[in-house]
C-alpha cells in the first residue's frame, strides 16, 4: 500500500513524496492501521524500521494549526535522539506551518524560550530539560494530547525515573502515553503498567529475534587488546563509516586518540564533552569527513546515520538490549550492515550465556593476525593511489613528474612515493600467539594452533592463482576487506587461497588459488548472498560465467 491510501493530510503527504519515501513500512501500516488513536500504546519494532514516522504520522494529522501550546511531546533518552527527532518532524512538518521546539539540555536554553513563546505544537526533548521548562512555566502541558516515550524500555529505567514521573504528573490526565522501542523487556512491560492504562500493544518483533540486515561477526582477540584488535580489524574489514562502542567515556577518548595518531581520522563522541562539540562531531560523522566515531553508549539508542557499514562493540555488551541497539546503528530502513564485537576468551564465555535465549546467529573467528594484513593493506593503498582524482593540481604534477623523472631513478621514486603513502598508517598488531597462549593458560592443555600460527608467519614464495572477474550487486560493498571476506566466507576457504584483489569501476577482479577457485563453481548463490557475482575468469585455467543478476525491488518493503 502506498502512504497516498491511509488517513494522511495532504501537508504531509507532499512532504513525504519530496523525500520519495512512498510506502509506508511494517510498523508503520500497523500502527497507520490502528482506528481509534485515543488510547494508550506499546509499539515494538526493530531498529531501523522507521518507528518515529510511525508515532509521527498519526500524531500530527490531529494537529490544529491555529493552536499556539504545545500537543505533541517527545521524550528521548539522548540529546542527540531528541534533536534528531526534532528534524525529522521539521522536514515531515514542512507544508503544515506549526513550530517545532528542541527541548535538551546543554543547548542554550535563551532560544528555546523564544521557540517556546512563539509556538510550538511538537515538543521534542531530554527528559531533564523538559521537566526545568515544566517547573519553570515556561512549557505549557495542559494541551498535550499525547506523550511519546521513544526507547520506551529506557525511558522507563531507574535513571529517568524521577524526572518522568514529574513530567508525567504535570500532563492532563488525557494524555495519551505511548512507549516505543525495539527492545521491551518484561520487567520493563510490568513497569509499564504503572504509567499506561490497557495500552495497546502492536510487536513486530519477537525477543531475541535476528535482524535480518545485521550480520554479527565475533573475532576473538586477546584480553586487554582493544585497541590492537579493533586496529587489525579496521584494516581487514576496511569499512567505509564505522561505529566503535566503548564502556567509557575515558576509554573512548582514548581509543579515538590512539586510532588518530595510528593514521584513521577517527573521533569520540562521550557525553563530558560539550553538546556543541557533541553536535559538531556527530555532523562530521554524518557528513562522512570522519569516517569512524568512537562512542559510549550515548549513541547506542535511535541515531540514524546513513550509510553506517560497521558498527564494532569492544568488549562485552552490558546486556542483550544494549547489544541489541548498538548493533542496530547500522542495517537501517532495509540497507545491510554488519556488527562486530570484540571479545576475549573470558568475554566470550560470557557473550555466548547473554545469547543462549536468543535466535540470533553469530559468527566467530579469531583477529586477523599481522601477516594476514599486509596484502589488505597493500591494496588498499595502490586503489587510493590508482583512484585518486584527477584534479586541477593534475596538470602541474604531470609536468613535476616528467621533470622529477629527468633527475631520478623511476623504481625509486614510485618506492619513495608509496613508503610515504603508508608512512602514517598502522601495519597491525600481532595477536594470534597471544591469544592462543591465553586460551592455553585457561583451557589448562597444550593446543597445537599457535605452533601452526607461527609456521604461517614464516615468509612463504607468493603462489600464483587464477584472476577471476566479479560484480558487485551494490557498489558500496566493492571495498578490498569487504570483497575479501565475502569470498573467504562464501567459499569457505583461509584468506591464504585469495591473492591480490582489484577495484575497478563497476567491477572487481580477485585471484583465487587452486581450492578457492574449485569451489567458486558451486558456490555462486552464497558468493551472491555477499553480494558479489563471478563473472568470468580474466587469466589462467578453466572459465567460469556466472549469471547476470540484479538486486530485485527494495527489500525494505517486501
Ligand atoms: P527506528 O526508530 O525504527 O530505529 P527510524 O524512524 O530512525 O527507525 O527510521 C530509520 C530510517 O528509515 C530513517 O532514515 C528514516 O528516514 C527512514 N524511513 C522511515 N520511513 C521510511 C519509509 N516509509 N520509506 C523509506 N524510508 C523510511
Ligand atoms: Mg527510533
Amino acid at each position: 500500500m502506498d502512504f497516498k491510501d491511509y488517513f494522511i493530510r495532504d501537508e504531509l503527504l507532499k512532504a513525504l513524496d519530496e523525500k520519495n519515501f512512498t510506502e509506508p513500512t511494517p510498523v508503520q501500516h500497523k500502527v497507520l492501521a490502528v482506528k481509534y488513536f485515543n488510547q494508550d500504546m506499546i509499539v515494538r519494532a526493530k531498529t531501523g524500521s522507521g518507528k518515529t514516522l510511525a508515532f509521527l504520522l498519526p500524531l500530527l494529522q490531529d494537529v490544529k494549526i491555529k493552536e499556539r501550546e504545545p500537543e505533541i511531546l517527545i521524550l528521548a533518552p539522548t540529546r542527540e535522539l531528541a534533536q534528531q527527532t526534532a528534524h525529522e518532524a521539521e522536514w515531515l512538518t514542512q507544508y503544515m506551518h506549526i513550530n517545532i521546539a528542541s527541548l535538551v539540555g546543554g543547548m542554550d536554553i535563551v532560544a528555546q524560550l523564544k521557540d517556546l513563546k512563539r509556538g510550538a505544537a511538537v515538543i521534542a526533548g531530554t527528559p531533564g530539560r523538559v521537566r526545568d521548562h515544566l517547573e519553570r512555566g515556561t512549557l505549557k502541558a495542559d494541551n498535550i494530547k499525547c506523550v511519546v516515550l521513544d526507547e520506551g524500555d529506557l525511558m522507563l529505567d531507574m535513571g529517568f525515573r524521577d524526572e518522568l514521573e514529574a513530567i508525567l504528573n504535570a500532563l492532563p490526565a488525557s494524555a495519551n502515553k505511548w512507549l516505543f522501542s525495539a527492545t521491551m523487556p518484561d520487567e520493563v512491560k510490568n513497569l509499564a503498567n504503572n504509567y499506561l492504562h490497557e495500552p495497546l500493544i502492536l510487536s513486530l518483533a519477537e525477543e531475541g529475534e535476528q535482524h535480518e540486515d545485521i550480520l554479527h561477526r565475533v573475532y576473538m582477540i586477546p584480553s586487554g587488546r582493544h585497541f590492537e584488535g579493533l586496529v587489525n580489524i579496521l584494516i581487514w574489514e576496511h569499512p567505509s563509516r564505522s561505529l566503535v562502542f566503548c564502556h567509557t567515556k575515558m576509554e573512548s577518548i582514548d581509543i579515538a586518540q590512539k586510532l588518530q595518531d595510528a593514521g584513521f581520522s577517527a573521533a569520540a563522541l562521550q557525553g563530558d564533552m560539550t553538546q556543541s562539540e557533541r553536535n559538531a562531531v556527530l555532523a562530521s560523522f554524518k557528513s562522512g569527513s570522519v569516517p569512524c566515531l568512537v562512542a559510549t553508549n550515548v549513541a547506542a539508542r535511535g541515531l540514524d546515520v546513513e550509510g553506517v557499514s560497521h558498527v564494532v562493540q569492544l568488549g562485552l555488551p552490558d546486556d542483550k538490549e544494549t547489544f541489541v541497539h548498538r548493533s542496530g546503528r547500522t542495517g537501517r530502513a532495509g540497507n545491510e550492515g554488519v556488527n562486530l564485537i570484540l571479545l576475549s576468551p573470558v568475554e566470550a564465555g560470557k557473550f555466548k550465556a547473554m545469547l543462549r535465549e536468543t535466535k540470533m546467529k553469530v559468527e566467530w573467528l579469531d583477529v586477523p593476525d599481522i601477516h594476514s594484513l599486509h596484502a589488505v593493506q597493500r591494496d588498499i593503498t595502490e586503489q587510493n593511489l590508482l583512484s585518486a582524482p584527477v584534479d586541477e593540481n593534475f596538470k602541474e604534477c604531470l609536468d613535476w613528474s616528467e621533470e622529477l623523472l629527468s633527475r631520478a631513478e623511476p623504481k625509486i621514486l614510485v618506492a619513495k612515493l608509496l613508503a610515504y603513502l603508508i608512512a602514517k598508517s598502522s601495519k597491525g598488531y600481532s595477536l594470534n600467539r597471544e591469544l592462543d597462549k591465553e586460551r592455553e593458560r585457561r583451557s589448562g592443555r597444550k593446543s597445537g594452533t599457535a605452533k601452526i600460527n607461527q609456521a604461517n608467519t614464516k615468509k612463504q614464495a607468493r603462489p600464483k592463482g587464477v584472476i577471476v572477474k566479479l560484480n558487485s550487486l551494490n557498489n558500496n560493498n566493492a571495498q578490498v576487506g569487504r570483497v575479501l571476506n565475502a569470498l573467504c566466507r562464501s567459499l569457505n576457504v583461509e584468506r591464504s587461497e585469495i591473492g591480490a584483489i582489484r577495484i575497478n569501476d563497476g567491477y572487481v577482479t580477485a585471484e583465487l588459488m587452486p581450492v578457492a577457485l574449485s569451489r567458486l563453481e558451486h558456490e555462486h548463490a552464497a558468493l551472491e548472498r555477499w553480494g558479489f557475482y563471478p563473472v568470468s575468469n580474466v587469466k589462467g585455467r578453466g572459465r567460469h560465467d556466472g549469471k547476470v543478476k540484479g538486486k530485485g525491488g527494495n527489500k525494505f518493503h517486501s
